[in-house]
């Protein structure tokens, strides 16, 4: 049996995960993410739980670990050099690299966090059984990973899957993080259904009871739209109507087995894959939509610590 840990590398916290070559997940844990010294505090830390994991387990100490998989929020170059990650405050870090020199000589990758959810998915979550699958996570933002027949499609500059930055309207004022507008990210993250839902309220008076809600949020407007309040019920509608547009497209250009929907977003359920499914239909008649599968991602948080893992079972 061979061994992998996982690595989820997230803003606050990293999340560990030990697992065996059949997705098995033997233990994980979390700790804080210790920011400074350009990325090196935190992999000292992980290498030192890593080590610390190993020597406590007979079993993983008398065969050795096989490998370490990372997942960082951030674009990954194909060597695995990351030239900047805001939210953890590294620039110009070979993260893998530097984490297997600790580790004396362990084997160890680097991919882009939402890449690896994707993967994890595709491994042990709502993609098991198939190769090629396309994953949306909404929350804060909207991330995406492709994997394409057992592989991340992350591209020669990082941007590979990039799918919350699709432009999908023409004519937005405001400007999305990345700098652009009218990224789907705008409409389709918890924010993006927070903003067209206030938009829709400020531009009529039709009565809603999102109207008597001081802090409105997505899981807000999802429960209402759910209620069958008809003004949340449009807001959402145009909210999934924007993230079908663009997996119909994805859907001409790598024709995967499932799209699964993932993050917090997602709690809201078959509300939104039923949305999605509808929408499809009226954007491309290549292949009929009931030919995919439309899903709701299966693995929560834990999704990236797999996908990691599985990073080193792709040759
Ligand atoms: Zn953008």
């Amino acid at each position: 049996m061979k061994y992998y840990a996982g690595i989820d590398i997230g803003g606050t916290t990293v999340k560990i995960g030990m697992l065996d070559e059949t997705g098995r997940l033997l233990s994980k844990w979390e700790i804080p993410t210790r920011k400074g010294e350009n990325g090196q505090l935190f992999i000292k830390d992980i290498a030192g739980e890593i080590k610390g994991y190993v020597e406590g387990n007979e079993t993983i100490r008398q065969s050795g670990l096989n490998g370490v998989g990372i997942g960082i929020p951030g674009p990954v170059l194909p060597d695995g050099y990351v030239e900047i990650c805001v939210n953890l405050a590294v620039r110009e870090l070979y993260p893998a690299r530097l984490l297997s020199e600790l580790l004396g000589g362990v084997p160890a990758r680097v991919a882009n966090d939402a890449n690896v959810a994707a993967l994890g998915e595709m491994w042990q979550g709502a993609g098991k059984g198939h190769d090629s699958i396309c994953m949306v996570t909404l929350g804060t933002g909207v991330g995406g990973g492709i994997v394409n027949e057992g592989r991340i499609v992350s591209g020669m500059h990082g941007a590979g899957g990039e799918i919350g930055h699709l432009r999908v309207e023409e004519n937005e004022s405001e400007r999305c993080n990345c700098g652009g507008y009218g990224c789907l990210e705008q409409y389709t993250s918890a924010t993006g259904i927070v903003r067209v839902a206030k938009r829709n309220l400020e531009a009529s008076n039709e009565p809603s009871r999102m109207r008597d809600i001081a802090y409105l949020s997505a899981k807000d407007v999802c429960d209402l739209a759910k209620e069958g309040d008809a003004l949340a019920l449009r807001s959402l509608s145009y909210s999934m109507d924007r993230l079908a547009y663009v997996l119909s497209h994805i859907a001409l250009i790598m024709d995967p087995q499932v799209f699964v929907i993932g993050g917090g977003v997602s709690k809201a359920g078959s509300l939104l894959t039923d949305m999605i499914r509808e929408a499809m239909g009226s954007y491309q008649s290549i292949v009929d939509v009931s030919r995919y599968d439309i899903v709701l991602a299966k693995l929560g948080n834990d999704a990236g610590i797999y996908g990691a893992a599985r990073l080193m079972l792709s040759d």
